[in-house]
């Protein structure tokens, strides 16, 4: 294909709001990650999150998720907030402060897939959380960012708070080359993860992790929790606040994250108090109604075990 295609999937992305746009070729991950991702599931590391046992077969090739697949885009999209939560409130994690992410994100990506399929009739198949995909090798292929120790994609001089979106295509363009940087293996994220979930060149222990476990899990809460859940009510951003990388964010331009003011005004009161209309009129359309308020509750229970610890 043209490189002016190429070009013009990547303007169309930046008007889109993203933050980076990569490519690459389609085929099988490395065996050696294949390996350390069997790895963490059969020794139970991903903890709560029993999906990502499922469809290892697809994982392990992207090629099988759609027929003809020739390339990886890989985008991210910049959810650091503008405007934060008092810091004296339950905190949630960044990346939940507004609309949620998958529907965000899948929007803009048909807009792409539309254009590609418009402009050459090529198909593609948009991977927001909806497919068995190592997205962060992926995006790494494709030029835009690597992994740190804190597991998270770090892009240079950008940072970590992106959300990463893939899209494969039956279109065929000519790949960027493999991001080579690394993080500066500092161990801030591993010394300040309040859990000790992170280990080095280890995937992240969900068994552990308080993202996981304040948000995935749906059953009681480890009572060892209140121990270190600290003021956190959904999500945990700690082994990212710490990160050197994101010493220079800049704050998202995409109107549809930023926070209400209702959920800014959230307090530990608020969330006893609240109703179940309240929770839908602020949360209906955030990733954060997935967890429901019960659950909300049980982790502010944990929070207030703690603080009287
Ligand atoms: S999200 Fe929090 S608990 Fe999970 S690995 Fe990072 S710092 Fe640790
Ligand atoms: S905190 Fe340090 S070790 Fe951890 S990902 Fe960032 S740079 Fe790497």
């Amino acid at each position: 294909m043209s490189g002016g295609l190429k070009q013009s999937i990547v303007e169309l992305a930046t008007s889109l709001k993203f933050s980076a746009c990569g490519f690459s070729s389609v085929g099988p991950v490395p065996n050696e990650l294949n390996d350390r991702y069997k790895r963490w599931i059969t020794q139970g590391k991903n903890g709560c999150m029993q999906w990502a046992a499922n469809h290892m077969d697809l994982r392990a090739d992207p090629t099988l998720l759609l027929p003809g697949a020739k390339t990886v885009i890989a985008l991210a999209l910049n959810y650091y907030p503008r405007q934060f939560q008092p810091l004296e409130a339950p905190q949630f994690a960044y990346y939940a402060y507004g609309e949620d992410y998958h529907k965000v994100l899948r929007r803009k990506m048909k807009a792409i897939a539309q254009y590609i399929l418009s402009e050459t009739g090529e198909k593609s198949r948009v991977c927001v959380d909806s497919a068995p995909i190592h997205e962060r090798y992926l995006a790494q292929r494709a030029g835009i960012g690597f992994v740190g120790l804190n597991n998270s994609l770090i892009i240079p001089g950008k940072g970590s708070y992106f959300f990463i979106g893939i899209m494969l295509t039956t279109l065929e363009i000519e790949p960027d080359e493999p991001c080579t940087e690394s993080c500066v293996q500092c161990r801030a994220c591993i010394r300040q993860c309040p859990a000790g979930a992170l280990r080095e060149g280890e995937p992240v222990d969900a068994r552990r992790c308080l993202s996981c476990l304040t948000i995935e899990n749906r059953g009681p809460m480890p009572p060892w929790v209140s121990g270190v859940i600290g003021n956190r009510i959904y999500g945990c951003d700690a082994c990212q606040q710490c990160c050197p990388h994101n010493n220079h964010v800049v704050a998202t331009e995409v109107d549809e994250f930023k926070p209400s003011e209702q959920f800014l005004g959230i307090t530990d009161e608020s969330l006893v108090s609240m109703t179940a209309e309240e929770f839908e009129e602020i949360f209906g359309r955030s990733a954060v109604k997935r967890t429901g308020l019960q659950n909300l509750r049980r982790n502010l229970a944990a929070i207030r075990e703690g603080k009287s610890q």
